[in-house]
């Protein structure tokens, strides 16, 4: 079987083929250009997704979109993606499936990498499973029993909006101190904005790596002067660790999985926070659901997103 998976991001599209065993056969690649609306990107994507396939010899079994943003687990229907502008409401599945007569599944980003790591990639077979993402924000997705859960509405598994420190920064949403308000890497690039304001002399690594501009620096620019051992870099990323730490203890605490897979474009960068959330999470979460318990890097890189969706229409058509 061969399926289509698009992974629609505020920036880009990409659009690929995936086999049964999760490999990536091939794959586009274009522009979002997301200040056009909701009508020309979804014709951009339309046009892309039928190039692929005329491009195919095999038939397509369907096609899974993974998208940022709120999804209704039935039509498909995506209510909000917080990168997209105007994408208010917009019923994806059903004008992908009218045009292109293919079984169509729309979902939640997240959701997707978890499907993908999931089947092919860190979770194999496993039945208890957790899956972080640290991108701009905190992504994750939970297999519990065998079964992906997805909640009353839909919405599970917001972890990025988990409260850590109750007066830590504000969030997007409005609450203080959520997850990703202290370790996302927007939430890490309004910290060091912040600090670089208050003193510019602590700050002037950041500060150089960005050409003195203060909103031009971003997480990316923070793990680098991390890895130039500037001493607030390195005290911002102890406390993105410590945060990571704490948020995954909760997440074993409260779904003892076997298998906790953590990726996303912040570990991506510091690969070596891994390696202190397995010591931390061993020291802060309870010892009954550690004994099983084995943290992961995410297997499946910068493909997931596709990978991944293609994974939950595969799994959907499978079942
Ligand atoms: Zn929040």
């Amino acid at each position: 079987m061969q399926a289509i998976g698009v992974d629609l991001g505020g920036t880009k599209i990409e659009v690929g083929i995936v086999d049964h065993q999760g490999q990536l056969l091939k794959s586009s690649r274009l522009a979002t250009e997301s200040a056009q609306g909701p009508q020309k990107i979804q014709a951009k994507l339309l046009k892309a997704i039928k190039e692929i396939i005329q491009s195919n010899k095999e038939p397509i079994a369907g096609i899974g979109v993974g998208i940022a943003g709120q999804v209704d687990g039935q039509t498909g229907v995506v209510h909000f993606a917080p990168n997209l502008p105007d994408w208010y409401e917009i019923p994806l599945q059903t004008t992908l499936f009218e045009e292109i007569k293919l079984p169509v599944k729309v979902m939640n980003d997240v959701r997707a990498i978890t499907m993908g790591e999931w089947l092919f990639g860190a979770g194999q077979k496993a039945s208890d499973l957790v899956c972080v993402f640290v991108g701009t924000g905190i992504g994750g997705g939970v297999v519990s029993g065998g079964r992906l859960l997805t909640g009353g509405s839909n919405s599970f598994a917001e972890v990025g909006h988990m409260a850590i420190d109750v007066n830590g920064p504000t969030c997007g949403c409005g609450n203080r101190g959520c997850w990703e308000a202290i370790a996302g890497g927007g939430g890490i690039a309004k910290q060091a904005q912040l600090l670089a304001k208050q003193d510019s002399f602590a700050s002037k690594k950041l500060l150089e790596l960005c050409e003195g501009k203060i909103l031009n620096i971003s997480a990316k620019t923070v793990v680098e002067a991390y890895h130039l051992k500037d001493p607030l870099a390195i005290s911002l990323m102890e406390a993105v660790q410590n945060a990571l730490i704490i948020g995954c203890a909760n997440l074993v605490n409260l779904y003892n999985p076997t298998h906790f897979i953590i990726g996303g474009g912040v570990i991506d960068g510091a690969p070596g926070l891994i390696e202190g959330i397995k010591q931390g999470v061993k020291e802060k979460a309870l010892s009954a659901p550690c004994r099983s318990l084995s943290i992961l890097p995410a297997r499946l890189g910068k493909q997931v997103g596709v990978v991944g969706a293609a994974a939950a229409i595969i799994n959907e058509l499978a079942n």
